[in-house]
């Protein structure tokens, strides 16, 4: 399986980074090894002294599909959960600096954790859940908290875009790119992602401790 995951899909998170809006959806990979797998803690890795979260709406493919059509995009899954892209920031700024990829930084063992995933109805797709919100704290505190409207690059577009490329495969995961107000975690930080419904009951919820 691929984690696919997606950069600058929020336009105040590229601002908060000084990255330009992109004209097509930035990606890239994230070893299968970064899931982290239940019961395991969450460590910051050696390598780095700033490890950032940022929390994402994931799509889990379920069909095996190439050049896919946005009209039919939605067909290609039926599972959403939310997922936390962590980031070792100072080596992405590195990377960034020297026009190396950021695979080391995005990479580690257990750099992206996952939420139970669960059933949309057939015929809803991501667009549909417009309205649905966002939303990251650490120690209690707030700090992601956005509409998947914003995002600037829709499912539909995502999953034409990246088929056209990859194929698709069932357990594929795509992480659909984070809101602004990203930060830094440090050990004992308790973190809580939820996903909101429209009428604001969490329909998803990840809670990971910084070890
Ligand atoms: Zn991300």
């Amino acid at each position: 399986m691929k984690i696919i995951c997606i950069g600058r899909n929020y336009a105040k998170h590229a601002e908060e980074l000084n990255n330009p809006i992109p004209e097509e959806p930035v990606v890239f990979l994230k070893p299968e090894t970064a899931l982290l797998l239940k019961k395991h803690p969450f460590f910051i890795p050696e390598h780095s002294n700033e490890v950032h979260h940022e929390v994402e709406l994931v799509i889990k493919i379920n069909r095996l599909g190439k050049h896919i059509e946005p009209r039919f995009a939605h067909k290609y899954y039926t599972e959403v959960g939310l997922g936390i892209d962590f980031t070792a920031r100072d080596l992405q700024a590195k990377a960034k600096q020297a026009g190396k990829p950021w695979t080391l930084a995005k990479g580690f063992d257990g750099f992206a954790p996952l939420s139970p995933f669960s059933a949309k109805p057939p015929a809803l797709s991501v667009e549909d859940m417009a309205d649905y919100q966002l939303q990251f704290q650490v120690n209690g505190g707030t700090r992601q908290s956005e509409k998947l409207s914003q995002m600037l690059f829709n499912a539909s577009e995502l999953i034409q875009y990246l088929s056209s490329v990859f194929t698709l495969q069932p357990g594929d995961l795509i992480f659909t790119g984070t809101p602004s107000g990203v930060s830094q975690v440090v050990p004992g930080d308790r973190c809580l992602a939820e996903l909101k419904d429209s009428d604001g009951s969490t329909t998803h919820r990840l809670e990971i401790v910084i070890e």
